[in-house]
């Protein structure tokens, strides 16, 4: 299996209080459904860029939200399906538009969309629909046949007999990634990325026996392959331009073909040059190729991803979900990452770790701030706020990595928790809520860049450790590793006398934030009785509890009551830091010497289990401020200007669509896999 090297952070629901320019009138709330709320962002700057910038914007949009039904069938094979046929119904809808199971089937198709298919972007569990299957039965009857996506040969008895059990029996397909061991995780993931029949062991067979244990440039193996049987044989099936997702793909490729015409520089040419070629065959040699030649190119200023990237959505890691970014670099606020990764050495070497663990030479971490475009596939509507790629652990060490903190995402979640209430209802008094809004901000970028661009970069493995040897406690521990090298340093006078932080005291904002979320809020995405699941939340909780506890007797942190209120109360910021070390060295000793025991001691111990009095009082609080755990983003247009010759002489970028209508374009105009 292998280690997914994790990329993503997930900004927190703070109030915060954004130092950038920024429009005052911008709209940042589109829609607010079930959990979700719906966001726009802005693109600041975007009028600077040069005539082909934009076009190169405009071409990679194109790119990107052409592979949208990739994913949408990556997530489940009758995502599509159900996506038409729903979209059909709420277009060609003519009873009570009041009625309660017109309201509660709208609310299911909105959810739909942002699951990018019918299980949960977060939790990965299917949807409970509240329309009754009656109002879906006779919905579907009443659609003229020629509205009916049929599969061929298919009648509408048979469309019906399908999809009703997908929809409305929660035995039916109830998770879309499980990841609890003690069953057979492939046979039952409600995914797509393995065929019908397929088991976990037949899997780690056919892929144990094309490794190569000797291989150092290993290819990431299953990346763009959905495993099927046939004739009771395993096999591969690829994705690229004459196999599986072809039609979609094919018109990747035109829109990147386009935007190789406007490259800002040769090296940017090249690596979309050989992505192409990777598209066209699949050959995931190629992939490396292209990875090094996207890692290495740090001059151009528009950039983007585009593919099979993470495999978070995969049981076994191997298979990457399709997604796309597109951005541009932020030269001012770039400054500070430059910094940052400029003195990536002395952050190592001053590390507070077994100096055995420490990396003697860090090399090729780049990073940057950018401004997000647009996000397509698995980064739309839910979106990450920092990304490290590529994620191949040879082309990181050989060749390093590219790390990004996404500026415009992170001001827009910011921007759209003020006045929440948030900040009156769980910070524990005026002045620390003054600090927050002073300096939190500006750390939790900083966090985000450290924990990106030096923290996953950070130590090394003893010389024959095996890097998967911590299991499925590796990614929690290992973005443990990363926010605790984050907030270790965030705390050091290095930061004020390197010109990023103006303030030494500025990282209090940071540890409260910190404590706060991980003692407490983050339990707002947990269902009463349920444990935690998800690594960067069992990291969070780790780290937060670790530290509870480890300073009880010194009273570094405490929880106290006021009003019958729990909150977070920090006596020693110094102490908690040298807590935070602390922590840090016995999970770079538990990396460093692969002690699986170790880690999972840890993880079972502080990270897991909630205290369901807590947990209880955490939701009440929540429910009546009404912020949603979950938030994503639609994303502008771009549309072209053309003179009468048919040249683009502009691009202009629009913000008003709303979230039901830029669903719905997206479904009519890129469907290349539709029905
Ligand atoms: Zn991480």
């Amino acid at each position: 299996m292998k280690k997914t090297l994790s990329t993503i952070i997930f900004a927190a629901m703070l109030s915060l209080n954004a130092s950038a320019v920024v429009d005052k009138n911008f709209d940042y709330h589109v829609d607010r459904f079930a959990d979700i709320e719906v966001l726009r962002y802005e693109v600041p700057e975007f009028d600077r860029l040069s005539l082909n910038q934009k076009k190169m914007i405009y071409y990679l949009s194109q790119a990107a939200q052409n592979g949208r039904d990739i994913l949408w069938d990556q997530n489940g094979k009758y995502n599509l399906q159900i996506r038409k046929l729903l979209e059909n119904i709420y277009t060609g809808y003519k009873g009570d538009k009041d009625s309660k199971d017109f309201k509660a089937f709208e609310k299911y198709l909105k959810q739909v969309w942002f699951g990018n298919g019918i299980h949960h972007h977060y939790s990965t569990d299917k949807f409970v629909p509240e329309f009754s299957e009656q109002f879906f039965i006779s919905e579907v009857n009443n659609l003229p046949e020629n509205l009916l996506p049929l599969n061929p040969g298919q009648s509408r008895e048979q469309l019906l007999s399908s999809l009703t059990p997908v929809i409305f029996d929660p035995t039916v397909m109830p998770k879309r990634v499980n990841q609890d061991g003690s069953a057979d995780v492939v046979a039952t993931s409600a995914s797509n990325l393995y065929g019908d029949g397929v088991t976990q062991a037949e899997v780690e067979a056919y892929y144990a026996a094309l490794k190569n244990p000797n291989d150092s440039t290993p290819i990431s193996y299953g990346l763009n392959a959905k495993v099927v049987k046939e004739d009771g044989k395993i096999k591969e099936e690829h994705y690229h331009l004459n196999g599986l997702y072809g039609p979609a793909i094919a018109k990747i490729i035109y829109w990147l073909d386009m935007a190789k015409g406007v490259a800002e520089n040769e090296e940017q040419k090249a690596y979309i040059t050989k992505l192409i070629d990777y598209y066209i065959t699949g050959d995931l040699r190629l992939f490396d190729e292209y990875s090094i030649l996207w890692a290495e190119d740090t001059k151009s200023d528009v950039d983007f991803v585009n593919g099979f990237i993470e495999s978070y959505g995969d049981p076994l890691g191997m298979t990457g979900s399709w997604e796309s970014y597109v951005n541009f670099k932020n030269k001012d606020a770039s400054s500070r990452t430059e910094t940052i990764s400029g003195n990536a050495q002395w952050f190592e070497d001053h590390s507070p770790i077994d100096p055995r663990f420490r990396k003697p030479e860090v090399k090729g971490v780049s990073a940057k701030v950018i401004n997000a475009a647009m996000l397509a596939g698995d980064a739309f509507p839910s979106t990450a706020i920092g990304i490290n790629l590529p994620n191949a652990d040879w082309i990181r060490a050989a060749h390093g990595s590219k790390s990004v903190t996404i500026e415009n995402i992170t001001e827009a979640y910011d921007m759209a928790s003020h006045g929440n209430g948030f900040n009156e209802e769980f910070v524990i008094d005026a002045p620390t809520s003054k600090l927050l809004d002073d300096y939190l901000y500006i750390t939790d970028m900083l966090h985000t860049d450290l924990h990106e661009c030096l923290g996953h970069a950070s130590g090394q493995l003893l010389p024959g450790v095996d890097p998967d040897a911590l299991k499925e406690n590796g990614s929690a521990l290992e973005e443990a590793r990363a926010d605790l090298f984050a907030l270790y340093y965030l705390a050091d006078p290095k930061l004020t006398e390197l010109g990023i932080l103006d303030n030494p005291e500025a990282y209090k904002a940071e540890y409260y934030k910190y404590m706060l979320n991980g003692l407490m809020t983050q339990l707002n995405r947990i269902e009463p009785g349920k444990d935690i699941e998800e690594a960067h939340m069992r990291n969070r909780q780790l780290i937060a509890a670790w530290i509870l506890e480890k300073g009880k007797k010194d009273k570094v942190v405490e929880l106290v009551k006021k009003n019958g209120k729990t909150y977070v109360k920090i006596n020693d910021f110094k102490k908690m830091r040298t807590l935070i070390g602390d922590l840090l060295a016995e999970i770079q000793r538990i990396k460093s010497e692969g002690d699986y025991k170790g880690g999972a001691a840890l993880i079972n111990k502080y990270a897991v289990k909630v205290d369901p009095k807590l947990h209880k009082e955490v939701l009440e609080r929540f429910s009546k401020l009404d912020i949603p755990p979950y938030r994503g983003f639609i994303n502008p247009i771009y549309e072209p200007v053309y003179d009468a010759a048919g040249n683009i002489t502009d691009v202009k970028i629009k913000h008003g669509e709303g979230y039901v209508d830029q669903m719905l374009r997206l479904s009519k105009d890129y469907s290349p896999l539709g029905y």
